[in-house]
């Protein structure tokens, strides 16, 4: 198979840069560097204990958001090649898109966003681009990991305009009404690809989801109605199995081939052409796109409203505001090491820069240290 470059790719020789200067690696590429910057990061490592859809200690066998990361950087990979895209960027935003993450998945990240409300708001994907720009400590030049350019810009999928407008270079696509380059573009649809059919798996697991339930949902029923016929006999693991990778399979398809076609009309001769268009080029087919709808639909219904993700979703926002409201009323409370920060954020944006702070410190926290950290503050027999 080709591994050629196409022309519209992201490559080293079109590189818009890191915002610090470095002299260019030797023996890898500016891509590879990044990515691997962000495996020896401390964020990286907290995304395993971190929760997609279940608590992180309801279950050995659900995904965290590390193995999420992981099975979207598999899917992206795949696709690049294919496409002729630059796999290690690809790979490097897989990798990086959930680092901005909270601990309790979406109902940490909603709450969070509450508590930050009069404090100019909580986005994960902006937070994800504060942690490879500021928060990781480990470079002796410079805070944050340094990313290149086009590493930035596929992090930071959604952005409202009001901090668009205060990213400079990396925020002004939102505000331009453009597009970021195709591996951006299709790392994003690789996650949705990943986490539809992972959260199917792991539903029919934790026994939230039945067999039954999901054959209203075209793209599942074709492919048990296939699985069934071919293997009859399978155990029920299996077939589960072979359901959704083939569903998997027939999506990483449908991208590659409409996607592709786009490409060969708009005819980019490099990646500013794909910067500059108003229409994505890395696209479902229209179809695909709407059974893609319903899937969603019916997991929004089923799956993450479903009574018991509720009762651990409130649990989990009432711990975590709990958290900000003890730390905003005495920021004494926060680790020894946040003073520092604390006293400068303070100095430049008042209550503001301490709420935003505090927030750094909350979104960095895994499940499990949330309910420590919880624990240790309300708890009276914890003297800790
Ligand atoms: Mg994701």
């Amino acid at each position: 198979m080709s591994v050629t470059l196409a022309p519209y790719a992201a490559s080293d020789a079109h590189c818009r840069g890191r915002r610090h200067p470095e002299p260019a690696p030797a023996y890898r590429s500016e891509f590879q560097r990044d990515r691997d910057r962000i495996i020896h990061s401390a964020a990286f490592r907290r995304l395993e204990y971190k929760t997609q859809v279940f608590v992180n200690h309801e279950g050995d066998m659900f995904r965290t958001r590390l193995t999420h990361s992981i099975e979207v950087a598999q899917i992206s990979r795949s696709i690049a090649r294919v496409l002729g895209l630059n796999e290690d960027l690809s790979e490097t935003i897989a990798l990086a898109h959930d680092l901005g993450h909270t601990p309790f998945g979406h109902a940490g990240q909603d709450s969070l966003n509450e508590c930050m409300r009069d404090y100019g708001g909580f986005e994960h994907n902006l937070q994800s681009l504060r942690v490879v720009d500021k928060l990781e400590e480990r470079y002796a030049d410079f805070d944050g990991l340094n990313l290149t350019f086009e590493a930035r810009e596929g992090i930071l999928k959604h952005c409202s305009t009001k901090n668009a407008s205060l990213l400079g270079d990396v925020g002004q696509r939102f505000l331009d009404h453009t597009q970021p380059g195709l591996e951006a573009q299709m790392v994003n649809l690789a996650d949705q690809i990943a986490y539809n059919n992972h959260d199917i798996d792991d539903g029919l697991r934790a026994g939230l989801l039945s067999i039954e339930q999901l054959n209203e949902v075209d793209l599942f029923r074709e492919q048990f109605n296939e699985v069934s016929r071919l293997h009859p006999q399978i155990s029920s693991r299996r077939r589960i199995h072979e359901i959704v990778r083939r569903m998997i399979n027939r999506q990483v398809v449908d991208l590659i081939e409409t996607s592709r076609h786009r490409v060969q009309l708009v005819e980019p001769k490099n990646i500013d052409d794909v910067r500059t268009t108003d229409q994505p080029l890395m696209v479902f087919s229209e179809e695909m796109r709407e059974r893609n709808q319903t899937l969603k639909r019916f997991l929004r219904h089923n799956l993450y409203q479903h009574h018991r993700v509720y009762r651990m979703s409130a649990k989990a926002a009432r711990i975590l505001k709990a958290l900000f409201k003890a730390f905003i009323d005495d920021p004494r409370l926060l680790p020894p090491g946040y003073d520092h920060h604390l006293q400068q954020a303070e100095q430049s944006d008042g209550e503001s820069g301490r709420a935003r702070i505090i927030a750094d410190y909350i979104a960095g926290m895994t499940d499990r240290y949330a309910i420590r950290e919880y624990q240790r503050i309300f708890d009276a027999e914890e003297l800790t």
